[in-house]
Order: structure tokens, then sequence, then C-alpha cells
């Protein structure tokens, strides 16, 4: 086994209150990256280099900023443009939202607060607004496991980066993640079944059925209408988010002790794609479908375990032996018309993409019976 080092990057957000002076130094930042535009749009310029040299002398009479502000407004700029240009859009874009991007020479972060360098003996200082999620960066930091990357500033927001060189092993064996209302079942290559079963969809009816009663009450109350449905709302998200990170940390945590990789499905833009069925839809937009991926993603690549998507099509409707048609044969399982393959519908999902993965599949025998052996094997179920 050979290892892999990966910087791994999350950019984590923490809440912020600008003063007048981060303000000014928002808008003229603003300003400039508006000039950089212009000014790389009049010379169709597209080259960092030539824009930073061009721009400069009047950069440096207009404001009175370090040079990386410069840096900054420069490389924003030319994506701004890059983006405008593949979208075929005329004329040239516009920043209208106040943002800056500041590389590690114009901050320096304390942990709580962070220093940002407006020019030379001259700073800005910003207490950070964060809660248990954001602490276990800030620690993690000081004990320095973890380096920051380039920030993204806004008018309530920092973004921070946190990247951290893993130790990413190869490793032979995979397990695949299907995410459904009821359960997350996970198929491992060794092979394994390991099926969380959780209570996320009974949340969502609990709280849906609540603010169908609320808004009866609306009529008389609006004022405590809204007030109970903000709390109802608040409510239900705490318990979904806690719901998502346990869910998530007994799926790591099985893979981190088995050593293996971990594969989802990818689904960005998947509700473009209205074929794949009305159920998917349901399922993506009833809750926080991605937050889980989201969740199983950063803990597993926090542990060193790779992460790889493959494309959804097909994954529970194609026969991992054979790739016919499957068909429901009872309450979730499926069958091959062609090849008289049968499982558990969540479980051939997971067979599939481990198969798009080029991951051995957890099945025995089949040129004898087509079947996977599921009764050999092992099924741990927990419940959350
Ligand atoms: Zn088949």
């Amino acid at each position: 086994m050979y290892t892999l080092l990966v910087e791994v990057y999350l950019g984590v957000p923490f809440g912020y209150e600008p003063d007048d002076e981060m303000r000014k130094l928002l808008e003229d930042f603003r300003e400039m990256i508006n000039f950089c535009i212009d000014y790389a749009y009049k010379r169709r310029i597209t080259s960092y280099a030539r824009l930073r040299r061009g721009v400069y002398g009047e950069w440096k009479r207009r404001w009175n900023y370090s040079t990386h502000f410069c840096h900054s407004a420069c490389k924003i700029a030319l994506a701004m443009l890059k983006k405008h240009r593949k979208k075929h859009k005329k004329g040239k874009p516009e920043a209208k939202k106040l943002f800056m991007q500041l590389d590690p020479q114009l901050y320096r972060f304390y942990g709580d607060k962070i220093r940002i360098s407006v020019r030379p003996r001259k700073f800005i200082f910003i207490n950070l607004k964060f809660g248990e999620y954001q602490k276990k960066f800030i620690d993690a930091w000081r004990e320095g496991k973890l380096k920051t990357g380039e920030i993204t500033v806004n008018e309530n927001k920092i973004i921070i980066p946190f990247k951290k060189e893993v130790d990413l092993q190869n490793p032979r064996e995979w397990i695949a993640i299907d995410i459904n209302e009821s359960n997350v079942t996970a198929v491992s290559s060794n092979p394994h079944v390991l099926r969380v079963d959780h209570e996320l969809r009974t949340i969502h009816t609990t709280y849906f059925i609540i603010r169908r009663k609320i808004q009866k009450l609306a009529r008389y109350k609006p004022k405590t209408a809204r007030r109970l449905l903000k709390n109802y709302s608040d409510r239900e998200k705490n318990r979904t988010r806690d719901l998502c990170h346990k869910i998530s940390k007994e799926i790591v945590n099985f893979a981190r002790q088995n050593n293996l990789g971990i594969v989802m499905e990818d689904l960005k833009g998947i509700r473009k794609r209205i074929r794949y069925g009305r159920q998917m839809n349901r399922r993506l937009h009833s809750w926080n479908f991605r937050d889980l991926q989201f969740y199983i993603d950063y803990k597993a690549r926090l542990n060193g375990l790779p992460v790889e998507y493959v494309n959804p099509r097909g994954t529970s409707s194609l026969c991992p032996i054979c790739g016919g048609k499957l068909a429901p044969n009872g309450h979730r399982l499926l069958r091959c018309l062609r090849c008289g393959y049968e499982s558990d519908r969540d479980v051939t999902a997971g067979i599939n993409m481990l198969r798009m993965r080029g991951a051995p599949l957890p099945l025995k025998a089949i040129n004898e019976d087509s079947s996977p052996l599921l009764s050999e094997m092992e099924r741990i179920v927990i419940k959350c």
C-alpha cells in the first residue's frame, strides 16, 4: 500500500459585525474590482500579469491600500470576466455585492478574532462569532493540525478555509452509500451491509403537521403564529442537523475502522433531470439530503478517507450483473428480468455504485447463481 498526501480544504463560515472602517474597505474593494474589470474589458486582457502591470499605477493613485488588494482585485476581475464570457453574455460584468477575498498575507487569524492588514502598520481587528461547529476547527488549528487559506469576507460573514494535509490511503476496498428517506444503506466490497435507520422523515412529518395547525391559527393571531412558526422551524433544523451529524459519524467510523474509500451519488444538477422521476425529486426536496452527504464527505476527508462520486443514473433501475432492467418484486425488492438477479433496492443501488467506481463487487459465485449472497454479507443495523 502506498500513501498519498493531499491537501483538504473546508470553508467554515464565521459571523461578524462590520464597523464603518470595514464597510468602507468592502465598498472600496468593490470599486477596485469594477475598475479592474473595466480596464481588462476595454483592452481585452485575460492574463493576470498583464492586468496587474496595467492597472497598478492608476490603482496606486486612487487607493491607499496594501498592494495585495490590487492582486486580489485583479484576480477576481479576471474570474468574473471569464465566467461572463462563458455564459456568452454581452458587455462586461459588474461587482454588485460587497465581498473580498484575502490571501494569508493580508490577514492574521487568532482563533476568536482576525486581523486584516489595510496598509503597512494599519489594521482592522474583527471579533468572530462562532458556535460549536466552528470551535472544533479553531481547536484543531490551535493544536497546529490545520492551516488557514484564502478567506472570503462579505457584509456579515467571513469564510475561513481550513486545510489539512491528510494521508489519503489508497484503499482496495470501498463502501457505497445510498441515502434514503428512512435509512442510509452502505454496501462495502469487503463485504458488509451497514444500514442506519433514521427518523429524519418522521421529524419532518411531525413538524409539517405542527406547521399546518399553526397556519390555521394565523387567521386569528397572526403575530403569535409567526413567532410559533419561527420557533418550530428552528427546532426542526436543530434536530435534523444533530441527526445528520450522528448518522454521518456512524458511517465514517465504520469506513475508517475498515479502511474503506467512500462512494456516493453525484447529485449536482439532478433536479434538471426530470426523467429521474418524482420519487427522487421528492426525497431531495423533503429533507436535508445534501447536508447528510456533505457531513459524510467532510468527516471522511478529515479522517483521511478518499471520497468519490459516481453518476446516479440507473443505480436503482439497472441490474449490476447483466445491465438488464430491474422490476419491483415485493416490498423494496428488485428482480432482473433478464438474468434473475434479485436483491433489496438499497443494496442494489450500493452494488451498482461500487461497480461504477470499479471497486470489487461483494458478490460470490456470479457464474453459478447471479444473486449476491446476501446471507454471506455481514449485516449491521444501527438506529439513529
Ligand atoms: Zn441481470
